[in-house]
């Protein structure tokens, strides 16, 4: 059996990360190297990823079948893309111990929760919906550092049947990964992030797709500079793991794209009817958001 949850706040004994791609990966990096972790458990499905995941120092063994994997852990984390949430709680759900809490890294959490919900039956009081903000347009274990939540913020979307010991254990983890905790509802999460994370990447890959498909896109794309670099590097990010967050976060980021829409709109109108009072209005707004928010 795993130790009661109160200890989870001086050190985590057997941590197990489904999913060791860049977001698990980098948390377990975080932890061992914190001292806050005295062995780390990984599991996914590609065997030859594990094994790198070992050689790179990142697990400390690892069981290619999740409900092996969480067998005595005491904290354990689902870092595996949305649309894998549901399939690998099934798997676990009779073999997690019965004290062990369990958190997930999801881009978006009402999902998770439901999730959480059709697979435990109720999502357990020791289950943390949670959500670093941090990463980077690249995927797996290589690409993982220790520093990846270093004054970052971590999203903690506890239920009101949360144990509180839980969250403060989720709480615990993730300060000594670098990471400054902040606490919300879950719909509340997933509307705040469709406008600052899931609508940005929804224009980068549109944007990028509709140049793509331009028949002089060899040409568009030899004299793109600096500025298509820096807006569209977020367009490199796995496709698989964006369609996830845009089916589970639909109704918020749809909300954010007519939005969009509705302003660029207002934009081509300016631009159309030659108003440059009103371009620089917009563009002058936009700069000192901007300018603020870069401070
Ligand atoms: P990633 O690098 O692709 O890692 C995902 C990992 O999940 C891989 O190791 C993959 O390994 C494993 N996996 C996939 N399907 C699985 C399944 N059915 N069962 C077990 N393991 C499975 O992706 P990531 O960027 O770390 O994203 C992971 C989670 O973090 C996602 O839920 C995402 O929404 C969230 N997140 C991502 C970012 C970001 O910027 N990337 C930021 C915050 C949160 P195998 O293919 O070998 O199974």
């Amino acid at each position: 059996m795993a130790p009661a949850v109160c200890d989870l706040l001086l050190m985590i004994q057997r941590l197990c990360i489904i999913g060791v791609g860049l977001i698990g990966g980098s948390l377990a990096r975080a932890v061992k190297r914190a001292g806050f972790c005295a062995e780390v458990v990984g599991s996914g499905r590609d065997e030859n990823q594990l094994r790198r995941a070992v050689e790179l120092g990142v697990i400390d063994r690892y069981e290619t079948d999740p409900a092996r994997a969480v067998i005595g852990a005491d904290m354990v984390v689902l870092a595996v893309p949305l649309g894998a949430m549901e399939q690998v709680m099934r798997g676990i759900a009779p073999h997690v111990e019965r004290d062990a809490v369990i958190t997930d890294v999801g881009s978006a959490k009402g999902s998770v929760v439901t999730a959480a919900e059709a697979a435990f039956g109720a999502a357990p009081a020791h289950f943390v919906p949670g959500h670093p903000i941090a990463g980077t347009e690249k995927s797996g274990v290589e690409a993982s550092a220790a520093d990846l939540f270093q004054r970052r913020r971590v999203i903690l979307t506890p239920l009101p049947y949360t144990a509180a010991s839980a969250v403060a254990a989720v709480r615990t983890m993730w300060e000594q990964a670098g990471a400054e905790v902040v606490e919300m509802g879950a719909a509340h999460h997933d509307e705040v992030l469709a406008a600052t994370s899931h609508l940005p990447h929804m224009l980068a890959f549109a944007l990028v797709d509709t140049l793509a498909r331009m028949h002089e896109q060899a040409e568009i794309f030899r004299y793109a500079a600096g500025g298509f670099r820096d807006f569209t590097r977020i367009a490199s990010s796995d496709p698989v793991m964006w369609r996830d967050i845009c089916l589970a976060n639909r109704e918020a980021v749809a909300t954010m794209i007519d939005r969009y829409q509705g302003d660029l709109t207002v934009l081509r109108a300016a631009i159309l009817r030659g108003d440059g009072k009103r371009i620089e209005e917009i563009f002058t707004r936009a700069k000192a958001a901007r300018d603020r928010y870069c401070e």
